[in-house]
């Protein structure tokens, strides 16, 4: 049987800020546009 589980919600999803992919909390990189997930904090330079 193939079932798509669309509306199951077990694990929190993040979506990439860039392309608003949904991506899993332990990707560090969009699989779709490779857009850093990290927590960005405010660059010091
Ligand atoms: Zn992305």
């Amino acid at each position: 049987m193939e079932a798509i589980d669309v509306s199951d919600e077990k694990e929190e999803v993040n979506e990439c800020p860039f392309c608003g992919t949904n991506v899993e909390e332990t990707d560090e990189y969009c699989i779709e546009c490779g857009t850093d997930l990290k927590e960005q904090e405010t660059c010091n330079y």
